[in-house]
């Protein structure tokens, strides 16, 4: 079976009526490099940065993040590379950050939180990301987005950084912008959302955490955690036709972006790509090559 799945390789990801998904990988670290391109991956849909930050004793360095951010875009010669800024905080924690300590850390300052709070620690991410940007196609994604203000503050703080490059001859590129949705709120507001970037990512891992409000840290709640709940999948098709409506691209990043039982109702959603890890770009694609989405439509009454 392993064989049949080798045969894929270097195929569209493409449906039997014509549809097309971008078939992306997660990675953790530069490890993954080499698995991400034996799987044919046609980018990369996740770079969870953080950890970077979480090898390390004390906070990395412009150069030092640079120096991964540029091996990174040219390994993928060309194809798309999304890296999401720090996202610690809840589960990851990082003794050097010197965070106050929280009576409910999913709910605390994380991600973006941290990244707002503190913009010198955020800008010398920005400051890496975006002069690694001119060595390959880096495209930037922040995590846990809640409200448009946050996304404009955001963006102001990039072209802070921006103009602090120019006004030193450092070279640096303009990679797209898109957030992670994965919070009820960014869900409910997405059209707004969609007027101020470039595309969006799904996190499903927090997006149920948070529309469930079941702890996903907490294995005792496993018989109340619904991977499938009708409100996630409805939440997903919501931001799908919101991005749409905007003419942006909307994919999907969390696990159940890998769930082989879902790819076909996410094609039929229109998931324009769904970034899993390495393993599962082969199987899925072998689904997606075999799938008529206007007839799994005709057969399916939606969510
Ligand atoms: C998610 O929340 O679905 C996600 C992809 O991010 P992480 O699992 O790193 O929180
Ligand atoms: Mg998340």
């Amino acid at each position: 079976k392993k064989e049949l799945l080798q045969t894929l390789k270097g195929k569209e990801n493409i449906t039997l009526d014509g549809k097309k998904i971008m078939l992306y990988a997660n990675i953790g670290n530069m490890k993954d490099l080499a698995t991400v391109l034996q799987n044919d991956a046609g980018g990369i849909g996740l770079f969870r940065s953080e950890f970077i930050y979480l090898e390390k004793d004390q906070f990395p360095t412009e150069e030092e993040q640079f120096q991964i951010y540029r091996t990174v875009a040219e390994t993928m010669a060309g194809k798309r590379v999304i890296i999401r800024t720090l996202d610690i905080g809840a589960d990851k924690q990082c003794d050097y950050f010197e965070m106050a300590k929280e009576e409910n850390p999913a709910m605390g300052c994380r991600a973006i939180r941290i990244c707002l709070t503190r913009p010198e620690i955020f800008k010398t991410q920005l400051r890496a990301l975006l002069r690694a940007s001119a060595f390959g196609k880096i495209a930037i994604m922040y995590p846990m987005i809640t409200s448009v203000a946050e996304v404009r503050r955001i963006k102001e703080i990039v072209n802070e950084v921006e103009e602090e490059l120019s006004s030193q001859g450092i070279a640096y590129g303009r990679p797209e912008q898109g957030i992670m949705i994965e919070t009820p709120a960014a869900v409910m507001i997405s059209d707004m959302l969609a007027e101020e970037v470039d595309f969006f990512s799904i996190g499903t891992n927090d997006l149920t955490q948070y529309a469930l409000a079941i702890d996903r840290q907490n294995p005792s709640l496993d018989e109340f955690y619904d991977a499938h709940h009708p409100a996630v999948l409805r939440m997903i098709e919501m931001v799908v036709e919101n991005a749409h409506k905007a003419g942006i691209w909307a994919g999907i990043c969390g696990e159940l972006g890998a769930d082989l039982e879902l790819t076909q109702k996410f094609l039929a959603m229109g998931v324009d790509e769904l970034s899993v890890s390495p393993g599962r770009i082969l199987p899925i694609r072998k689904i997606v090559l075999e799938t008529d989405v206007e007839a799994y439509k005709a057969g399916n009454t939606g969510v």
